[in-house]
């Protein structure tokens, strides 16, 4: 476990009305830091919240590290009132990360809204680390409305294969991402080699498992359930283990698992 009392915010966007992008400086964190890690960050100085909050890692590059997250509640909320220059107190790089994929296999990322950043953060690493043919990725984004569309901007300057579903049809494919996927992508399992990555909501995560299960194709999911103390001790962010009568802890195990280990 590694504490950084100070990263200190260098950036910050707006992205939508409820989203926004934070850049840290802090390189003992982003120096460390692979695809799928996260952060615990203590969003205020006192002891109210109490809990530290749970952000993926969007992208790190040995100095500064970035996280783009929603508002959904308090701590978000003052996490979104940070100016440059605040300094915040994270414990992290925590968790594990994806598996590479083997030769010749096809690197398809399934990301459900806000759980894009553990695959964008993959995808660059894929390509700028591993040299892993652009081509050979293929982005699926799905979103609620094109007025998330802003989300995607650090996905589009990547120049990936992305392609985009909404729930309401205003933009790309018409319907949740996972009927994207089986409608355009699950037909080619059988004749491609392919590689699952996805994060977003459980009930997302949940279908595309049986996808990959029943068409016998690898699959990793990263998993955000609620996640209080972030280190293994308090269980409130355990998974159930599929065909056993155990758990997992997200925090400690995880966060990605292969879709066949976890129940969601
Ligand atoms: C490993 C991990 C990585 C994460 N990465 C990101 C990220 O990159 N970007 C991002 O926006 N969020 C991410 N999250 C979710 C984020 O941690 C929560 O949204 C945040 O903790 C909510 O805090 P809050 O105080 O604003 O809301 P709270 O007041 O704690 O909750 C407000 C509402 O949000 C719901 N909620 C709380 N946590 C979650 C959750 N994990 N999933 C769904 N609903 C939740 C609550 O049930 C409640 O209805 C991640 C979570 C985990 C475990």
């Amino acid at each position: 476990m590694i504490f950084n009392p100070g990263v200190r915010v260098v950036e910050k966007k707006q992205l939508l009305p409820d989203l926004f992008h934070l850049k840290f400086e802090g390189e003992s964190l982003a120096s460390r830091a692979v695809p799928a890690n996260f952060v615990q960050i203590k969003v205020s100085k006192g002891l109210d919240p109490i809990f530290r909050r749970p952000m993926s890692i969007h992208y790190a590059d040995g100095k500064t590290f970035e996280m783009v997250f929603r508002t959904v509640g308090r701590g978000t909320h003052i996490l979104s009132q940070a100016e440059i220059d605040q300094e915040f107190d994270c414990i992290g790089p925590l968790g594990n990360s994806f598996k590479l994929p083997e030769d010749g296999e096809r690197a398809v990322m399934v990301a459900g809204g806000v759980g894009f950043p553990p695959l964008y953060f993959f995808s660059r690493f894929l390509v700028e680390k591993h040299n892993f043919p652009k081509e050979n990725i293929l982005f699926l984004l799905g979103m609620k409305t094109v007025s998330e569309k802003p989300m995607a901007d650090d996905l589009l300057k990547l120049d990936i294969p992305l392609e985009f579903s909404t729930d309401d049809g205003s933009f790309g494919f018409h319907g949740f991402v996972t009927d994207l996927f089986e409608a355009h992508y699950a037909k080619k399992l059988r004749h491609e080699k392919i590689r699952i990555y996805s994060c977003g909501p459980n009930a997302m995560m949940r279908r595309l498992g049986q996808i990959a299960l029943s068409f016998k194709v690898p699959c990793q999911l990263s998993l955000e359930g609620a996640m209080p103390c972030g280190v293994g001790t308090c269980l409130g962010c355990a998974v159930k283990m599929r065909g056993r009568n155990d758990y997992y802890r997200v925090c400690q195990e995880g966060p990605v698992f292969d879709a066949e280990e976890v129940e969601l």
